[in-house]
């Protein structure tokens, strides 16, 4: 795979896991309030990280580290990501796995599940359909190449959450109701707290984040459609 970043040891990229963190290059979106500029708009001026580095890495790590996070950028981007997450299934690491993607290539997510080679999936809703292209940054964009991913996971049987990046300006209380209501009936829903610093938009750097109160009066309208609503980053 084309991994341009690694974080050897994380605690809080997978829900009460130790875990690998691998950044692919290259993203479909180009959403404002992203952090991973570089990756995402110059991924090709970045240093390609040696695969095998990583394997070696985790061979090292069996007992310690519990699991792998494929992020990015866009995994399912990659042309190899499939071949990638059969190898770590096939291997005696005994590790758990979590892909992050923006759900925008839907039959990579099916050809992922189907085969069972991940153990949770985070999902984002940038926005409720209406105001997709603005959150995504990408004009004529189709949402119901989104809406496939939703119903993929929710009507599956694998563990995953949706996840929405609160930005002030670009979503109001009323868009988190209409994403829930989008998503109605999923198991969980994580509303994250947005962080202005180094954003793909740098207007967005002035931007303040969202109270605790609002975000929890966010999260009590989004728990009419779904069951579990969290916060994250706050
Ligand atoms: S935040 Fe948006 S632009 Fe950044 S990596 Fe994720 S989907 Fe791509």
């Amino acid at each position: 795979m084309d991994l341009k970043g690694w974080v050897r040891t994380s605690l809080v990229d997978y829900p009460e896991h130790i875990a690998t963190v691998l950044f692919t290059g290259g993203c479909n979106f180009r959403c404002p309030m992203c952090h991973n500029a570089d990756l995402v708009t110059r991924p090709q001026e970045l240093p390609t990280l040696p695969e095998e580095e990583v394997w070696k890495f985790l061979g090292r790590r069996v007992g310690l580290i519990e699991g792998v996070v494929i992020t990015g950028g866009e995994p399912t981007l990659q042309p190899t990501l499939l071949s990638f997450l059969r190898r770590l299934r096939e291997s005696d690491l005994a590790m758990k796995v979590k892909l992050d993607t923006n759900g925008y290539r839907p039959d990579v997510l099916a050809a992922v599940l189907d085969e069972r080679l991940v153990d949770y999936v985070a999902m984002d809703i940038k926005a409720p359909p209406g105001k997709y292209a603005l959150l995504a940054g990408r004009d004529g964009l189709d949402v119901g190449r989104v809406a496939r991913s939703i119903a993929l996971l929710r009507d599956g049987e694998g563990t995953y959450e949706f996840r929405t990046t609160v930005v002030p300006g670009l979503l109001v209380e009323q868009d988190v109701g209409e994403i829930a209501r989008w998503i109605e009936g999923a198991e969980r829903y994580v509303l994250q707290q947005f962080r202005p610093q180094g954003t793909l938009d740098p207007g967005l750097e002035a931007v303040s984040p969202c109270s605790r109160d609002h975000l929890q009066q966010m999260a009590m309208r989004a728990e009419q459609w779904v069951q579990h609503v969290a916060l994250r980053g706050l």
